[in-house]
């Protein structure tokens, strides 16, 4: 069968895009109004990821946003309020690196966001999305592609205390192939795609998401010279730059141009996975999302050559992976959460280690690793003294069994619980 991955993917973009030119403001990543009461958490053991190391009977002490001190047995300071959840086993906030926070089901069970009357809908939706993700323990995401500003809006209101949610990097409109003008020359896709980053940088957007792909011809859609004009606009504002890429062609377009992160990456080979370890460019693998669709197939009405296409990668992604990670590629845990998968999105670190990698490197892909991809390697991942106080807590040994992440007992974001109970 031909294959037209740019077609497919358009297939499953199969949303109205339309370009607004709402100005927001980037949000701060700080929420206001946090407590200032201090806080003991005491459990059973938690896992350091950074150190490799399980710490016994500790105690972390949190002062509003921030976590001040982490040890075992700490003495609890006099006035401190003392969260004690027995044998559970406290991990940093997970992070997702690849959501589509704004996608659901309809009234009718079927998916397409595509279908709301309007933006206020898909907001609504995503608002609920965002209450399961953060209940699931991830305190941080980074959305990869709304319309209509949804997902700027969404993080916007998160940040002002007016919707529960976890953290939120939003691209808003992605970088689509058919968005270039036809028959443009070089010069003018150039000025068109470096235009594109600053709408959307102006727009308050965190990161920028371009969907690169190939022609029937194998060539890359878009040249690792147009990638890297939207990198430099997008590095003009401190911002980075993440490229969807199934093959491998368009995997090494992307990589050349410099992007941050690949995400998919589905059909690598030896060069591009050379290429990626050169340019120290992370792999979002998303092993997990092909299953999920494969295994809801009555409710996702996509066309034959999507389902070819994720018989495909559930076929082949695993190994994938791994020859990706033998070869020293870092790897960041996202899940692609689309409908059905919002407060599931642990079922990646799920695959990632039922694809090889130990439990301990697919935690760290969705903590400390996946922070590095997010440039707040300072302020999250770890649940160490300065890092904002993202903690949950899950009853079991997560890297005994991963399966752990399924019970999240308790979830603190920025110092305030979200989460308690449920044991
Ligand atoms: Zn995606």
């Amino acid at each position: 069968m031909k294959r037209r991955p740019v077609r497919v993917v358009f297939a499953l973009f199969t949303l109205a895009l339309i370009f607004c030119v709402l100005t927001c403001t980037r949000a701060q990543r700080i929420e206001s109004g946090a407590t200032a009461k201090l806080i003991a958490i005491r459990a059973g053991s938690l896992v350091d990821l950074s150190g490799g190391q399980i710490i016994n009977n500790p105690v972390v002490l949190v002062d509003g946003e921030k976590v001040t001190a982490v040890g075992q047995n700490l003495t609890i300071p006099s006035g401190a309020r003392v969260i004690d959840l027995g044998n559970a086993t406290l991990l940093p906030g997970l992070i997702d690196a690849h959501t589509h926070i704004t996608y659901h089901f309809d009234e009718a069970g079927h998916f397409g966001s595509s279908n709301d009357s309007s933006p206020e809908v898909t907001l609504r939706y995503s608002e609920e999305n965002a209450r399961a993700t953060l209940n699931a323990g991830f305190t941080t995401i980074r959305n990869m592609g709304a319309i209509e500003l949804v997902d700027l809006r969404l993080r916007d209101e998160i940040n002002l205390g007016a919707t529960v949610g976890p953290r939120v990097l939003a691209s808003g409109l992605p970088l689509l192939a058919n968005f270039l003008p036809p028959n443009a020359s070089k010069s003018v896709r150039l000025t068109f795609v470096r235009e594109f980053a600053r709408a959307r940088i102006r727009e308050g957007a965190d990161v920028i998401k371009v969907f690169e792909g190939v022609y029937d011809d194998g060539s890359p859609v878009f040249s690792a010279d147009e990638i890297r004009a939207v990198i430099e606009e997008a590095a003009r504002s401190n911002r980075r730059v993440a490229v969807h890429a199934h093959e491998a062609a368009a995997i090494k377009a992307a990589v050349r141009g410099g992007c941050t992160s690949i995400e998919h990456g589905s059909f690598l080979d030896s060069e591009a996975i050379r290429l990626m370890v050169e340019h120290h460019t992370a792999l979002v693998p998303t092993l997990y999302l092909p299953t999920h669709y494969l295994e809801h197939r009555n409710i996702f009405d996509f066309p034959a050559s999507a389902w070819t296409l994720f018989e495909r990668m559930r076929a082949h992604n695993m190994e994938n992976l791994m020859r990706a990670k033998r070869a020293g590629v870092w790897i960041v845990s996202g899940s692609d959460a689309v409908a059905g998968v919002h407060g599931h999105n642990f079922r990646e670190i799920e695959w990632l280690v039922k694809a090889g990698l130990t439990s301990a490197e697919a935690l760290r892909a969705a903590t400390v690793d996946a922070a590095k991809l997010l440039g707040m390697e300072g302020e999250i991942g770890e649940v160490k003294a300065g890092k904002f106080a993202d903690i949950i807590a899950v009853e079991g040994d997560p890297l005994r069994d991963i399966g752990a992440l399924e019970h999240v007992l308790f979830v603190m974001k920025g110092g305030r619980v979200v989460k308690a109970g449920n044991r």
